[in-house]
């Protein structure tokens, strides 16, 4: 069961958002190369510069001492940094955490979802955007649909509280399935999200601005088929929900283009290396691994530099399909 906990936060930014969700890439490798999110050769952060796994833990435990209530481990592709299963452990202890979540590949769940679950992580978001083998080994680059199908019934097995899909939809290469994406999860009780493509980083693959689609026309394809009606439901994150009215599918839409969600942002983002970003479509940062090396046994400091960090937090992000890509960071780096 999700924990109730109420806390009120320290986190407060210079626009009175309160900050009560910590998204933590523990590793920027992954096993997939998705054109959308990478470039063909990518540079990784060399090992010896990530924070280690207790140092993860420990930030994730002070957060939780401000005031954060939710946590979600991403990557890169996290199931893939060795003895990660630790960090949940240590982050599923904490009584102030609320909701541990996941975002994944979905590759290595058949081995890692019981111990996830086991490890108090409430639920779980993977991410599929086609339904098809070959289409899969394309946008991914490397990987093998069944692999992520596999990890997906591994997931129902386990029992988390709810999994959802995200699948970004890029036109011409996907749009063709959101259909079909829609009725495989609610076949198997998921939601499904649809995410419009960010522009960060130099991928190689394909012209953002060619490939773009926004939520609404996605939702004008959905509704040729079925009747949807927008909800309030809120599930932590930037995702608008549509219920449909025949099979009671839930449908999220996440619209950094279309329908910036800034003004309610509650999170901030913990990069593998250490670096407390204040939002994923800006550069503003704190580097809390020289903070944490500094104060070994004294979280006094990452305490104070976590609360000033709040009045850098910038008011939102700005994309711009026209241009090259201000934001030169890849999506592996920061996490989803
Ligand atoms: N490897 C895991 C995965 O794919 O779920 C976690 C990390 S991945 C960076 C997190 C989410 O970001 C995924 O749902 C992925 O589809 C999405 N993503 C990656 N690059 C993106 C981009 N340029 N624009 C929008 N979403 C992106
Ligand atoms: Fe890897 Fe996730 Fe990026 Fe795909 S979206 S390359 S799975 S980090």
């Amino acid at each position: 069961m999700t924990k109730k906990t109420r806390s009120t936060t320290q986190l407060i930014d210079g626009f009175g958002r309160e900050i009560k969700y910590l998204r933590i890439s523990v590793t920027d490798r992954c096993d997939l190369r998705c054109i959308y999110c990478m470039s063909e050769d990518m540079q990784f952060v060399p090992r010896a510069q990530l924070l280690t796994l207790e140092e993860v833990a420990r930030i994730g435990r002070v957060f939780a001492g401000l005031g954060v209530n939710r946590i979600r481990i991403t990557g890169g592709e996290p199931l893939t940094r060795q003895n990660v299963i630790e960090v949940f452990r240590q982050l599923g202890k904490l009584d102030k955490i609320n909701d541990l979540t996941l975002t994944t590949n979905g590759t290595q769940l058949s081995r890692f979802a019981v111990d996830l679950r086991k490890a108090g992580v409430t639920r779980i978001n993977i991410s599929l955007d086609t339904l098809q083998e070959e289409r899969f080994s394309q946008i991914t680059r490397t990987g093998k649909l069944h692999r992520t199908l596999a990890g997906i019934d591994a997931a129902l097995d386990a029992g988390f509280e709810r999994i959802k899909l995200n699948s970004v939809i890029l036109r011409n290469r996907n749009h063709d399935e959101i259909i079909d994406l829609v009725e495989f999860a609610h076949a198997r009780g998921m939601d499904i999200s649809f995410i419009e493509e960010m522009p960060l980083g130099i991928i190689g693959d394909h012209d953002r601005a060619e490939t773009h689609i926004s939520s609404d026309e996605i939702l004008d394809i959905l509704r040729q088929r079925h009747e949807l009606i927008p909800t309030t439901d809120k599930t932590g994150g930037p995702a608008r929900y549509y219920r449909c009215t025949d099979n009671g599918a839930r449908i999220g839409f996440i619209s950094p283009h279309s329908h910036n969600f800034c003004d309610d942002c509650n999170r901030v983002r913990l990069t593998a290396e250490g670096r407390l970003l204040l939002c994923l479509g800006q550069e503003h940062s704190v580097d809390l691994r020289r903070v944490v090396r500094a104060h070994p046994t004294n979280d006094g400091p990452l305490r104070e530099a976590i609360i000033a960090a709040m009045a850098i937090k910038p008011r939102g992000h700005d994309f711009d399909l026209t241009s090259q890509p201000v934001i030169l960071r890849h999506m592996n780096s920061t996490g989803g």
